[in-house]
Order: structure tokens, then C-alpha cells, then sequence
């Protein structure tokens, strides 16, 4: 039994945050990986429900000791993703949600090579910029440093499956949704999700 893994990656400020809470919303029967990271907690942020918020030392220690499936420096913090927890999800056949970047990405996709990779595209840097600032949660430095990086991280889109512009909000949500409900109806999805529709193939 394997639930389908889903990897949701944009530069920061694209929307994906945005996104993927909405796609939870809609779906109940989807989970989200909580990250382990050495950013500090924006405001309103909770450890264990955002990140597992890590200092550096702890950060290492774990990954040292194989914790992480995949991890990747971003933006001068360290993130990674539980291995273990990801396992024991997959393996009690639960879909769950990656918000991960493209070096983390590109790790899971070896790894799962059936996982829908998903890259979101701001309509428009100056758009990124005005989203970035109108979050309010980062400082100045921070902003500048993640614009900065923004193109370099969108040319790895040609790397993903699927892409959704995120220009309206509704729109892009409907997307991402078409393409977790495109990816569930796949053959191998229903088998395993509903396998007593299959019992004819086991017939002679
Ligand atoms: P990310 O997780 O990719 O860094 P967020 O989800 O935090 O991005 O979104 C950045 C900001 O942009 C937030 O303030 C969010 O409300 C806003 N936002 C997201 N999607 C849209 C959209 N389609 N139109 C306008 N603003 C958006
Ligand atoms: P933020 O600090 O804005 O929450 O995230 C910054 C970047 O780190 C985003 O691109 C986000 O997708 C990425 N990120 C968050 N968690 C992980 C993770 O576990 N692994 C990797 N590789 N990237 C992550």
C-alpha cells in the first residue's frame, strides 16, 4: 500500500503556502509534511505545525543520523523532510503534500519516481515582489535575498511535471486540485485505493 506523494515547489512568495492550505481545505483526506528547519519562526507560526523549528547543531545531528529523506540549504537555513514520518504515511496509503524546493524536489523524484512533481509560477517578478512585501512577515534583507534568487530557482520549472500560474487565486486552487484528482483516478491509484473493482483481473 503506497499513498501518493505530491511536491509543491515555487520561489518564495509565489503562493504555494497559500495554495496548498486551501487544497487541504478542500481535500480532508490529504496531509501535509511539517518540515524540519533552522529559519526562525515568522510571527504567528507555531513549531510542530509550520516547521519543527531546529537550531543548527540539532538540524545536523539529525541528518547525520539519516533523518532526513532529502534536505537542502534555501535562503542561508537548513530544511529537511522526516524520513520515517514520510514512510509511515506512505506506507498506511495516505496522499501527502511536500512544500519543498527544487533541490529537494529534484532528491524526492529520484527517490519516487511516481511522485507528482508541481512547480508554481508568479505571474510576474514585480507580482512576487508585491506579494513578498505585502506578506509583512519578512525583513527587508530577507525580501532582497529571496527575489534575488527567485529567477535562478524558476528555471528549474522545466524539471516538474505539472505548472500552475498563480495569477487568480481560485483559479490556481482549482488547478492544483484537477491535478491531485487526475493523479488519484491513475491505474495504479484506483487499484490500490479500491482493489475490489479489480477482483475480475484476478479471475480467469
Ligand atoms: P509562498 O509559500 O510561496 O512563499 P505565500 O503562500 O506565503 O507564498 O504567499 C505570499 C503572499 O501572496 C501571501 O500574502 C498570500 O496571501 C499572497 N498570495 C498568494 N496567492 C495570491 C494570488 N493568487 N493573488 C494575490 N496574492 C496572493
Ligand atoms: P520558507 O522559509 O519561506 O518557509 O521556505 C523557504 C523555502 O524552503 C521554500 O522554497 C520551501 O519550499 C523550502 N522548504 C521548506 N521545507 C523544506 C524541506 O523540507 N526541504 C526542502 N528541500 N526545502 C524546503
Amino acid at each position: 500500500m503506497s499513498g501518493t506523494l505530491f511536491i509543491v515547489t515555487a520561489p518564495s512568495g509565489a503562493g504555494k503556502t497559500t495554495l496548498v492550505h486551501g487544497l487541504l481545505q478542500r481535500n480532508a483526506d490529504l496531509f501535509l509534511s511539517v518540515s524540519h528547519t533552522t529559519r526562525a519562526p515568522r510571527e504567528g507560526e507555531e513549531n510542530g505545525r509550520e516547521y519543527h523549528f531546529v537550531d543548527v547543531d540539532r538540524f545536523h545531528t539529525l541528518r547525520m543520523a539519516g533523518e532526513f529523506i532529502e534536505w537542502a540549504r534555501v535562503h542561508g537555513n537548513y530544511y529537511g523532510t522526516s524520513r520515517s514520518w514520510l514512510a509511515a504515511q506512505l506506507e498506511q496509503g495516505r496522499d501527502t503534500v511536500l512544500e519543498i524546493d527544487w533541490q529537494g524536489a529534484r532528491q524526492m523524484r529520484e527517490a519516487f519516481p511516481d511522485a507528482v512533481s508541481i512547480f508554481v509560477l508568479p505571474p510576474s517578478l514585480a507580482e512576487l515582489e508585491a506579494r513578498l512585501r505585502g506578506r509583512g512577515t519578512d525583513s527587508e534583507e530577507v525580501i532582497s535575498r529571496r527575489l534575488l534568487a527567485a529567477r535562478g530557482e524558476m528555471r528549474h520549472v522545466q524539471e516538474f511535471a505539472y505548472v500552475i500560474i498563480n495569477a487568480h487565486l481560485p483559479a490556481a486552487l482549482d488547478d492544483l486540485a484537477t491535478i491531485v484528482q487526475a493523479a488519484r483516478l491513475r491505474c495504479a491509484s484506483q487499484r490500490m485505493r479500491y482493489p475490489h473493482y479489480f477482483a475480475f483481473l484476478e479471475q480467469d
